[in-house]
Parts: structure tokens; C-alpha cells; sequence
């Protein structure tokens, strides 16, 4: 007889969240692709729960949580954002 066993699969902490690799955040504060590292425009929020930006250079549309934008790493892409 098999006997069905359920494997916990831990949650992450948000200490050990990977970081964030589709956007950064440059000096000025501006958000900006990854991929490219051209300046992405802010579309809108949906909801509250979503925030859309797009690139011009990829025509890529983006959509992040407000959280996402608290982890971003700085310019220098060592230190993440404090978030709350
Ligand atoms: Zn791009």
C-alpha cells in the first residue's frame, strides 16, 4: 500500500528574495529596463496592485508590484531600497 506523503516547501523570507531582474533604479530615482537600460515610462497602476511600465526601446510592456519597487537595487545595483 503507498502511502502519500506531502512535502513542505518552505517560504521564502523576504531577506533572501532574489533581486529583482527586470528593472533598475538609476540615480535620479528614474526606473529603467534591464534588458536595455533605456528609461521605462509609467503607464498606470491597476487596482492598486499592479504598477505598468513600458519601453520604448523593446516595446516591452513591464508590470511590477508596488513591493518590487521597494527592493530595487540603487544605480550601483548593491544596495536595495528600504522597504517598510
Ligand atoms: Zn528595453
Amino acid at each position: 500500500m503507498a502511502v502519500a506523503t506531502t512535502t513542505k516547501t518552505p517560504t521564502p523570507s523576504r531577506s533572501t528574495m532574489p533581486p529583482v531582474a527586470t528593472v533598475y533604479r538609476s540615480a535620479d530615482g528614474a526606473l529603467h529596463h534591464a534588458r536595455c537600460a533605456s528609461r521605462m515610462d509609467f503607464m498606470g497602476g491597476r487596482a492598486g496592485l499592479e504598477l505598468d511600465f513600458y519601453c520604448l526601446t523593446c516595446c516591452e510592456h513591464v508590470t511590477v508590484t508596488p513591493y518590487v519597487l521597494t527592493r530595487l537595487a540603487d544605480a550601483a545595483g548593491l544596495t536595495p531600497a528600504r522597504g517598510r
